[in-house]
């Protein structure tokens, strides 16, 4: 269930980079007020249609794949298309064109959070943080509330509509679509993504469920702690694996204030993990105005 975009109403435009299975354009979606004639050559966006808009939108074209795939892509986009969050980036719907699958989601203007992490490292104060973690955590929690999983919550799929960085401004982000689900993708690839994905999801990827969005959420907090640096990112994939099945612990946080909350997130028994919910008031207890402020004095500092 989503909304059918004609491939005339959609411009692709520059290669912004690749995704999993999946290639990304800068583009335009020009909606026309038109009298619904789908014929594509009747159907033009011309100044002279008052009720014509144009918006700045992402083409994420799907690989020519499998059909297990191309069914797990517009899951994805049908998903995103149920809910509506100032906090997740809104898809437009999907556009067949030829043998091609694309989603048509919103343009969000600053781009991926793991790059503005890794360009502004050693820069970014614990108060803008603890805002990012926040406004992630309102949205898997408003997705927990509609038994909805993600399933790909990481800080690359965070894009930032506002940075933030500018005295007495603060961030605003939203949490892009999750793409191919790893349910249809293979074992290397699953195991590629450790250590986001939750450890029950190696073992079996029906264990999928709302709970394993937490693990994922613990682990983008550690990444957004860390400003970008991965735990467990130089290791081998049977390394990775290891570290699941040995049920080690990943690394504590240099942001003291969110340590507690991401290991509770980091725990190998689901069920144990926190809600949303819970992780979200402990969120805003931490964030009284203040500490902004407190945080970003340097403590070596005299
Ligand atoms: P995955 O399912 O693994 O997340 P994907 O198809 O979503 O794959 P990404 O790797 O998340 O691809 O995104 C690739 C790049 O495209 C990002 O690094 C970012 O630069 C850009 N991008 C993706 N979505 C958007 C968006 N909504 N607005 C602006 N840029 C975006
Ligand atoms: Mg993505």
């Amino acid at each position: 269930s989503f909304h059918q975009i004609r491939k005339n109403e959609i411009t692709q435009r520059a290669h912004l980079g690749q995704g999993t299975r999946t290639n990304i354009y800068d583009g335009v979606l020009s909606v026309c007020g038109s009298s619904g004639n789908d014929d594509e050559a009747e159907y033009f966006c011309t100044e002279q249609n008052n009720n014509g808009r144009e918006m700045h939108v992402v083409l994420k074209v799907l690989d020519p794949s499998h059909r297990d795939i191309a069914l797990a892509f517009f899951e994805s986009a049908s998903l995103m298309s149920q809910v509506s969050h100032v906090h997740l980036a809104f898809v437009h719907g999907v556009c067949v064109r030829g043998s091609e699958n694309i989603m048509v989601e919103e343009f969000v203007e600053h781009g991926p959070l793991d790059v503005l992490l890794r360009k502004e490292k050693g820069r970014i104060s614990v108060g803008w943080k603890i805002t990012v973690a926040k406004q992630l955590g309102s949205a898997l929690s408003y997705l927990e509330d509609k038994n909805l999983v993600h399933g790909n919550v990481c800080a690359k799929n965070i894009l930032l509509a506002r940075k933030g960085l500018e005295d007495g401004s603060v961030p605003f982000v939203k949490l892009s679509d999750p793409g191919v689900s790893f349910t249809v993708l293979s074992r290397e690839e699953r195991v590629d993504r450790i250590p986001w994905i939750a450890p029950e999801c190696i073992r079996d990827v029906g264990n999928l469920s709302t709970a394993s969005d937490k693990w994922s959420f613990g682990t983008t907090l550690l990444e957004i702690c860390f400003d970008a640096d991965v735990p467990l990112k130089e290791r081998t994939p049977s390394e990775k694996e290891r570290f699941y099945e040995k049920r080690h612990r990943l690394p504590e946080p240099s942001c003291r204030e969110l340590a507690s909350l991401i290991s509770r997130c980091l725990n190998y028994t689901p069920v144990e993990r926190p809600s949303f919910r819970t992780v979200l008031r402990e969120l805003t207890r931490l964030q009284p105005h203040h500490l902004v402020d407190v945080t970003s004095v340097n403590p070596d500092f005299p």
